[in-house]
């Protein structure tokens, strides 16, 4: 497990370690999703994801 904090809200964020680059993960507090650009075995790094196409009514 890789923690890191919630750009959004600072909440920390536990990311699995089996996550890999270029998948999505969900603050689960104010629900901002953030995709993984880059993992290590102790940091990781996240940017702002892009909504591509989906629509769920905001
Ligand atoms: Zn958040």
């Amino acid at each position: 497990m890789v923690k890191t904090k919630c750009s959004e809200c600072d909440k920390e964020l536990s990311i699995s370690d089996d996550s890999v680059k270029g998948e999505i993960v969900t603050c689960p507090d104010c629900g901002s999703d953030f995709e993984i650009v880059n993992i290590a075995k102790d940091k990781v790094e996240l940017k702002p994801a892009e909504k591509i196409g989906e629509d769920w009514g905001e």
